[in-house]
């Protein structure tokens, strides 16, 4: 049986982080402004264990946040002994960080290695030099290849998080920087479209109308791309843009850009979409129709508010359209039918066809 996983996040804000990239304010988005001490760390892991089942869990603490490998040895030591003592007592399963390119070397690597880390997540947000400079990011894309190179030889289970809508950044250099990625064989990705937060240069420069985000719309539709890029290389995307928490939410420390707390599902809906819309063209003007999916896809099949529905309903001009959850459909698949016969489009087939 599969575990169901677990993380327990420990957001260190901006700690020991050497730059202040321009979209960046560590403290808006993690909500946690005094000093994480071990203390803290204790009492978080605790906490969260209360909440966990027992067994069938698999648990890890991830230090978020800032830059973890770039706040000093010693602290770094004391973080994560506090989580290790968890491990040893046979608590939780693993820890993992996040953290800058250019703040990843051999000693540093050591260090975590001993305290039990598994996964160390790269903040790339581009792999173009332009997008990183605008950006004041102060490392280069030759430091994410380094870095990646480095954790790899020292066993890290590695994922890379990149930013879409960024200034200088258009769809060629996303599409690229994923193509740069996946040549880096890491194990996961993040893709979070850029956000304007409160307090950061990013607003300063929209407030001078230097900088103007993406839609919601053009964000899904090329987070799509890339996910789709990055699945069909065998890379796990974990997250499609930035968690909601009480504070990350538009009107709050949002101030504008392509926020939506169900991200992930916009985009995986449009999946859905463009699956019918093919299914639909392969049928060839029929004006019933019959969908089966399994219940496990049944949301993304119907989409936001129904829009999916909505949206094959006026464009192909269909009477009668229905959709039966079915559980011997495999997951991630539609069938259509068509009277005795039937058309069966699977997840996999659509990212062949849309990757030719
Ligand atoms: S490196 Fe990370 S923590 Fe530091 S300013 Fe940039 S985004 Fe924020």
């Amino acid at each position: 049986m599969n575990k169901k996983r677990y993380i327990i996040p420990i957001f260190v804000p901006h700690k020991g982080c050497p730059h202040d990239c321009i979209f960046c304010n560590q403290k808006k988005i993690t909500g946690q402004l005094e000093e994480v001490t071990t203390g803290d760390v204790n009492t978080k892991i605790k906490d969260y264990l209360n909440t966990i089942p027992d067994s069938g869990s698999q648990i890890e603490v991830a230090f978020y946040g800032g830059s973890f490998t770039a706040i000093p040895l010693e602290y770094q030591e004391k973080l994560l002994k506090a989580a290790f003592m968890f491990i040893k007592a046979g608590r939780i399963d693993g820890i993992r960080v996040s953290t800058r390119p250019d703040c990843i070397d051999e000693r540093i690597m050591a260090n975590l290695k001993k305290y039990g880390v598994k996964t160390v997540e790269l903040g790339v947000q581009s792999m173009d030099a332009e997008v990183l400079k605008l950006c004041n990011r102060g490392h280069s894309p030759e430091d994410v290849v380094n870095a990646v190179w480095i954790l790899k030889e020292f066993g890290f289970s590695v994922g890379v998080q990149m930013m879409i809508g960024l200034p200088g950044d258009n769809e060629e250099k996303a599409v690229k920087t994923a193509k740069e990625l996946i040549r880096l064989k890491p194990d996961i990705a993040r893709i979070y479209p850029a956000l304007i937060i409160k307090n950061t240069y990013m607003e300063k420069m929209y407030i001078r109308g230097e900088y103007k985000p993406m839609t919601i719309d053009a964000a899904v539709e090329l987070s799509k791309k890339l996910l789709i890029l990055f699945e069909s290389n065998g890379i796990n995307v974990i997250r499609i843009g930035l968690q909601p928490t009480e504070n990350i939410n538009l009107g709050k420390d949002v101030v504008a850009g392509p926020f939506h707390p169900s991200m992930r599902h916009l985009v995986e809906s449009l999946i859905y979409r463009d699956m019918m819309v093919h299914l639909l063209k392969m049928a060839g003007g029929r004006k019933e129709i019959t969908l089966r999916v399994n219940p496990r896809n049944i949301s993304e099949l119907i989409g936001h508010k129904k829009s999916n529905i909505d949206f094959v309903k006026s464009n192909f001009f269909i009477d009668k359209f229905e959709i039966f959850q079915d559980k011997s459909v495999e997951p991630d698949t539609l069938v259509l039918f068509l009277g005795e016969k039937y058309i069966i489009m699977s997840k996999k087939d659509y990212y062949s066809i849309s990757s030719k």
